[in-house]
């Protein structure tokens, strides 16, 4: 047995001051002397490190750092040394599990996966592939990743997957895209090595990643120390560290970061021939921060006015500055506004490309880059941009399928809404892979209704029985890391091949190899009949991402298996003209944001309301990038007399996620064993709470009741760690999302765990050991979904029940019924006035066209019921009622016709949307004829209102 340090007593270790370069430590922690050592890398954080597993006789006898990799220089935090335990554990998933009479059973792989199979060609059958969901995570590999996102976007042709990422990296992405055009973080971990000033927003780097920590603490401790600027509600390990800690109030980010920005242009800390020749929009923001000075900065965030100008003298006046962000702005109001902000700092003073200057948006999980890359989530692989049309024509070329196979008819559907569809029912099939929402998600009371819904089936795929296996009706074996082998790629675009080192115990299977079943058995091919996926080793897989890479910001195809067993570890892209690497990106000023490149076309960040193309392509910024200007909007739930305090959710040093792996450590677990909620001194006392006394703490949604842990956190605001569930201490409500919200950021879609009003007050133990989650959570049974695909013809009678026909039918009927009525509106309009020759003229031609569009779409009112007639539902208002005279009774008239064409146009583009999910092509054509129909007479009536408006309303 060898351990270099121990670990929770000394998380970061001994200070190894810089010295020409950060020197080397090897940290290790093995239970016996390992036989050889396999190369791999952490994954319970995102910042990657190298690391060695010893083993011995076919089992993980330990780990150690690897000397040579460029992330760690060989060393490991807490969670690196000691989470291997978690692959000896004896709860280790063996076999597949089906239900049946409401209990997880044992069952053979064939039956398991003929039971997924079975289900999943019924319901796209008879429901469509927007029936079934895929909610994965962010740690597994590339390699399943890639399988994962072709078997869901083209095989089935599902626009319905998204990952865990969406909780802690949606925000990074977003941000990204938002001011470089593309995802892909530009600086690179070298920087800490030689930069001036940290700034570490919403980012406590101590607890989060260990290692980076160590990093930041050595450059620190050696010659020309950094400087460091912390932005945190709480007083974390690393504020302790900070030269100024800006202490705001939770939701606050973007004022305080429109006061930085104002603090900076005032006093003049900006590259102007930077951001003439690099950036667009300057004037737009410095008209929106000019008005964010310090004394209302302080007003809004609490921050004190000396403060900020400290912090923003401290940013501004360094040469070089280093940014990370993390969910103190990810899973906060405003999230990917704030990030963006933080761009903006880096744009306005030119601090970026260059060593010691640039911005890591943190991913909060070790493989969130390549859930992103890989298109295993909402987004497209390769960072491509799913409005673009010759980017989905490659992707579908990459892939041999038809273009119409790829769901981009709408946009990608992100977790939460998700579990909107599958609280509907209109999303009957949810696979998840390698989470355990039953205690990440925001609500938990909601989601743990929405899984235990007997119309939806729910197949797991883990290593553990989790929270969310007990909502299963089918529950996968999977393989846990150091037994399978794949890459992964951290913060800072850094490479790093893990290789299998033993085999997974009983039966259980690696997440690709469980995917490719899923393919195979699914009969999914290509358009020429061949498999679709055509890759059956994770070599082949790598290789085939290689070529869906080239050319896009994440170009993997300089790299091989060959090139990464035993590097250092590689940062993409690399390719011909970077054989080996690049460290960061937009060394050149050239950012991602040509119009054929990019990767979105932009949001508005306040309203999350989506660019056109058109738009976008009228002011291409041909490689600027963009500062975006952003307003200060206050959190929806704030404490109220009710709700008093603020509620923050976060992380311990200690714990990964939900604790499936850490929690299996004795050495993690009894560091941290139990949830608690941290509070200001003064609130304490207030409530007479004293340190270890029971807590319970209420919102409008749920209530927990944990020990109270008193000092370091801002007044009036509340801590509590999300790590803690149910799977090993079921006696007492405790988990922090319990409380949270169901809520989010309207551009990345990631759910606000950092603010929530709740109330707080003490309860005797007795009391506490009485406080049971709101529902049962451990132990429920679920039964409906299996047992009624256990059955056959039971589906049928179900869908029988809601009258033989599809939802879109409903709709079909309204806008039939629209357009009839649009067609009378438009004659009756044009005979009341026929005194105006204009109006005569053109609504009777509108009349015509409107009624042949009508008469169009009978026939697929017709198809889509299976009596043939039309259903109205009465749900159409009755907007015009004319007949009016005069030209106020034309401006009404012409007034109710644009509602009315509006209402079209809304029905033909709902149809037209479901339509393409149903692969109706006829359907398809005759809503876009109608479209185009009906803009041209919207876009003529906003001619003629506008025309009319002002002699009408203004003259008498
Ligand atoms: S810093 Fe992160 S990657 Fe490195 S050992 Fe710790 S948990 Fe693992």
């Amino acid at each position: 047995m060898a351990r270099s340090r121990d670990s929770i007593a000394d998380v970061w270790g001994p200070r190894t001051p810089y010295r020409e370069r950060w020197p080397v430590r090897v940290d290790e922690h093995t239970s016996e002397m390992p036989e050889r050592w396999v190369p791999s890398a952490c994954l319970l954080c995102s910042y990657g490190c190298g690391i060695d597993i010893g083993v011995k006789e076919g089992r993980i006898v330990g780990v150690r750092g690897r000397e040579s990799d460029r992330t760690s220089h060989g060393r490991l935090g807490p969670k690196g040394l000691h989470s291997w335990a978690a692959n000896h554990s004896r709860d280790r998933l063996t076999v597949p599990l089906i239900r049946r009479k409401g209990e997880l059973q044992p069952a053979s792989w064939d039956d398991a996966m003929n039971v997924i199979v079975r289900r999943s060609k019924e319901l796209i059958d008879r429901h469509t592939a927007n029936s079934i969901a895929f909610y994965t995570s962010g740690q597994l590999f590339l390699e399943e990743y890639y399988t994962l996102g072709i078997l869901g976007k083209a095989g089935i042709g599902t626009p319905h997957m998204d990952g865990n990422t969406r909780l802690c990296t949606a925000t990074a992405d977003n941000a990204l895209r938002e001011s470089f055009g593309t995802d892909g973080q530009p600086a690179s971990y070298a920087d800490i090595d030689v930069t001036d000033a940290f700034m570490l927003i919403g980012h406590n780097v101590a607890s989060q990643q260990t290692v980076m920590w160590m990093r930041m603490l050595d450059r620190r401790a050696g010659p020309n120390p950094p400087k460091l600027v912390v932005i945190d509600p709480r007083r974390t390990e690393t504020a302790k560290e900070a030269d100024v800690h800006l202490a705001l109030r939770v939701g606050t980010n973007v004022a305080l970061l429109n006061g930085l920005q104002h603090l900076l242009i005032k006093h003049d800390w900006i590259d102007h021939s930077f951001i003439h020749a690099h950036t667009v929009n300057f004037e737009r923001l410095q008209h929106m921060v000019s008005t964010w000075t310090p004394d209302r900065v302080e007003r809004v965030t609490g921050v004190p006015e000396r403060l900020l100008k400290q912090a923003a003298a401290l940013i501004g006046e360094s040469p070089t500055l280093l940014s990370t962000v993390l969910q103190g702005v990810y899973q906060s109001m405003q999230a990917t506004a704030a990030a963006v902000q933080v761009n903006n700092i880096h744009l306005l003073r030119g601090m970026i490309g260059k060593p010691g200057a640039g911005v890591l948006q943190m991913n909060g999980q070790p493989t969130a880059e390549n859930t992103r890359e890989c298109g295993a989530d909402g987004d497209m692989p390769g960072f491509r941009n799913w409005e673009n049309e010759t980017h989905m024509e490659e992707l579908a070329r990459i892939w041999n399928v038809e273009r119409t196979k790829l769901p981009t008819y709408v946009p990608p559907t992100h977790a939460m809404q998700i579990y909107r569809f599958a609280e509907e029912g209109t999303v009957r099939m949810l696979w998840i892979s390698g989470t355990n929402p039953a205690v990440s998600l925001p609500e938990l009371n909601r989601i743990r209704r929405i899984l235990s819904k007997g119309s939806l089936f729910v197949v797991v795929q883990d290593a553990f029985r989790t929270e969310t296996t007990e909502y299963a009706d089918v529950v996968l074996p999977a393989a846990l890391w150091g037994e399978k082998t794949g890459c992964y790629t951290n913060v800072d675009r850094t490479v790093h091949l893990s290789e299998k080192a033993v085999d997974p115990p009983g039966q259980a299977k690696s997440d690709f190899d469980i995917f490719l079943d899923y393919a195979q058995r699914m009969n999914f091919s290509d358009k020429d009949g061949a498999p679709l996926i055509k890759w059956r080793t994770p070599e082949e897989c790598f290789e085939a991402w290689k070529r869906c890479s080239k050319g896009r910001p994440c170009d993997y195809s300089g790299l091989s298996y060959a090139k990464l067993r035993g590097s250092a570890g590689i940062q993409w892209p690399c390719h011909e003209q970077a054989p080996e690497g690049t460290p960061r990106l937009y060394a050149d000023f050239r950012f991602n944001t040509q119009a054929d490149y990019c990767e979105t076309y932009g949001h508005d960040l306040t309203t999350g309301a989506v660019n056109t193309p058109e738009e976008y392509r009228a002011r291409d910024p041909q490689g600027r990038a963009f500062l975006r200007a952003v307003e200060y909007q206050p959190p929806h739930e704030e404490p109220d007399e009710e709700y008093p305090f603020w509620l923050t959710t976060g992380r311990v040093v200690y714990h990964w996620h939900t604790r499936t792996k850490s929690a299996r450590s004795r050495e993690l677990n009894e560091a941290a064993p139990d949830a608690f909620v941290q509070m200001h001194e003064e609130d304490a006392a207030n409530l007479g709470i004293a340190e270890g006394d029971f807590v319970e703490v209420a919102s409008r949604r749920g209530t927990i009741t944990v020990r109270a842990k008193i000092g370091d956190i801002l007044q009036g605001h509340l801590f509590v760690p999300f790590h803690y569930g149910y799977w090993d201490d079921a006696t007492r409500a405790r988990a922090a999302n319990e409380l949270t919200i169901s809520e989010w950021d309207p551009v990345s879609k990631q759910p606000y765990f950092k603010h929530a009003a709740v109330r707080a007050k003490k309860v005797s133990h007795a009391a506490a050991e009485r406080s049971q989650p709101t529902q049962t959570v451990v132990g429920q049974i679920k039964t409906a979904a299996l047992e009624v695909m256990e059955m056959p013809g039971k589906i049928a009678k179900a869908f029988a029940t809601t009258g033989d026909r599809r939802p879109i039918s409903v709709f079909l009927d309204m806008t039939l019924q629209s357009e009839q009525q649009l067609a009378e509106a438009f004659k009756q309009v044009a005979r009341q006035h026929i005194a105006e020759p204009d109006i005569h003229a053109t609504c009777m031609l509108m009349a015509s066209w409107t009624a042949d569009e009508a008469e169009r779409l009978k026939p697929f009112v017709a198809a889509y019921h299976v009596d043939g007639s039309s259903h109205p539902d009465g749900s159409i208002k009755q907007l015009f009622d004319g007949p009016r005279s005069g030209g106020l009774g034309l401006l009404r008239d012409l007034h109710d016709l644009w509602l009315l064409s509006n209402e079209v146009h809304l029905g033909c583009e709902a149809v037209g949307q479901a339509a393409k999910a149903l692969h109706d092509q006829p359907l398809v054509d005759a809503c876009e004829r109608s479209l185009a129909k009906v803009d041209r007479e919207i876009a003529w009536l906003r001619t003629r209102i506008d025309q009319a408006a002002p002699q009408t309303l203004t003259v008498s």
